[in-house]
């Protein structure tokens, strides 16, 4: 039982974070998308690249009318 492959811990259980798809609203926009929580206290954890691509994009596709 030492999978690896998602390193990402909560700071205040230090339990490891579940993927989980979550719906986020953002500009008026529904995007499902998969994003770290924990299973403990369900705080998600928003990765970068969705905080930094993901709404780029979707900025982007809303500026493109
Ligand atoms: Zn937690």
């Amino acid at each position: 039982m030492n999978s690896n492959d998602n390193n990402w811990k909560c700071a205040k259980c230090d339990m490891p974070l579940v993927k989980k798809k979550t719906l986020f609203t953002y500009l008026g926009h529904n995007i499902t998308y998969e994003v770290s929580r924990c299973p403990k206290c369900g705080s998600v954890f928003i990765p970068k690249e969705l905080a930094e691509g993901k709404m780029a994009e979707v900025e982007a596709q809303l500026e493109d009318k």
